[in-house]
C-alpha cells in the first residue's frame, strides 16, 4: 500500500512537472492577515498583465473566501470539463481564472473542508485545469501559513516567488514577518512586500491622510532585508469596482492609485519579462 501511494504521488508531481513546464513564471500572493487586500493586489496584478498583452492565469485557492469571482465578476460561473481536464474560466483570449469558488455550491460548504481535501483541490488545480501555455500564474492563496501555501509551494516546487501585501499598522507587520520567515523557510524568493491600504489621498483636495499610518511596511521590508514593491493609497472606488466587479486597473486607470498599481507591479523585473 505505501509502495502504491509513493508511486502514485509520483506520478502525479510529474504531471504537474510537466504541465508547469509550460508556465514561464509562477508567483504566490500572500499576506500575514485576512482584509488587508490581498486578494484586490492579485486581480488587478493578472488583469494589469493581461492588459499588457501577458499570457495570464489567475488561481486562487483561498478556500475559505474565494473572493476572485466577485473581483472579476465572475461570481455564479460553472466550470466545464473535457474529460479529466477542468477548463478555466475565461476572461479574455490570455487571461484565464480559476478559483475554488467556482466549485462551491454556496459559500458555508467550504467551512466543512479539512486539511486533506483541500491538499486534493489545489492538486487538482494543478495538475487537471488546462492552463496551456502561460506567461504568469498568479495565485491568490489564503491570509497566514496555513495548509494551503505550504502545499502548492511543495507542490509547484519552482515557483518565482512571493509578492508579500501588508497594510501599514504594526498588528498587520508582525503578521508579515511571519510570513517572510516561512517563504525563508520554504526558500521560496521574495518578490516584494507591497503596503496597500498606504494613505488616503482626498479627491477633491489631493491632500493625502495617512489613516492607518505609511510606511511601516518600508521600514520593516528594508529591516528584513526584501524588496519593497511601493504603497498603494486607499481608494473608496477600490471597493466599488470589486464590489462590482469591475477590475480597478482597468476601469480607474487614471487615478493616482492605479497608476501606484502599475509602479508597483513595475518594480519587479519578473513582470517585464
Ligand atoms: P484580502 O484578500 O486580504 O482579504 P481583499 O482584497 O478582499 O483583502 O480586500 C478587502 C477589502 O478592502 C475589499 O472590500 C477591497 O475592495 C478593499 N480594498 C483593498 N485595497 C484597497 C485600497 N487600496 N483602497 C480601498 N479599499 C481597498
Amino acid at each position: 500500500m505505501q509502495e502504491y501511494l509513493k508511486k502514485k504521488h509520483e506520478e502525479e508531481q510529474k504531471i504537474i512537472r510537466d504541465k508547469m513546464k509550460r508556465i514561464k513564471h509562477k508567483i504566490l500572493v500572500l499576506s500575514g492577515k485576512g482584509g488587508v487586500g490581498k486578494s484586490t493586489v492579485a486581480a488587478n496584478m493578472a488583469v494589469s498583465l493581461a492588459l499588457e498583452g501577458k499570457k495570464v492565469g489567475l488561481l486562487d485557492i483561498d478556500i475559505h473566501g474565494p473572493s476572485i469571482p466577485g473581483i472579476l465578476n465572475l461570481a455564479g460561473q460553472k466550470l466545464e470539463a473535457v474529460g479529466e481536464t477542468i477548463i478555466p474560466v475565461k476572461m479574455s483570449e490570455n487571461f484565464k481564472v480559476m478559483s475554488i469558488g467556482f466549485m462551491l455550491n454556496n459559500e458555508d460548504d467550504a467551512l466543512i473542508w479539512r486539511g486533506p481535501m483541500k491538499n486534493q483541490v489545489i492538486k487538482q488545480f494543478l495538475k487537471d485545469v488546462d492552463w496551456g501555455e502561460l506567461d504568469f500564474l498568479i495565485i491568490d492563496s489564503p491570509p497566514g501559513t496555513g495548509d494551503e501555501p505550504l502545499s502548492i509551494i511543495q507542490m509547484l516546487q519552482d515557483a518565482d516567488g512571493a509578492v508579500i501585501v501588508t497594510t501599514p499598522q504594526r498588528v498587520a507587520l508582525s503578521d508579515v514577518r511571519k510570513g517572510i520567515n516561512f517563504c525563508h523557510k520554504l526558500e521560496l524568493p521574495i518578490i516584494g512586500v507591497l503596503e496597500n491600504m498606504s494613505g488616503f489621498i482626498c479627491p477633491k483636495c489631493g491632500e493625502v491622510t495617512d489613516i492607518f499610518k505609511s510606511g511601516g511596511g518600508e521600514k520593516m521590508a528594508k529591516e528584513m532585508n526584501v524588496p519593497f514593491l511601493g504603497k498603494i493609497p486607499i481608494d473608496p472606488q477600490i471597493v466599488e469596482a470589486c464590489d462590482s466587479g469591475k477590475p480597478y486597473i482597468k476601469h480607474f486607470s487614471e487615478t493616482q492609485t492605479a497608476k501606484a498599481f502599475k509602479q508597483a507591479i513595475g518594480r519587479t523585473n519578473l513582470f517585464n519579462d
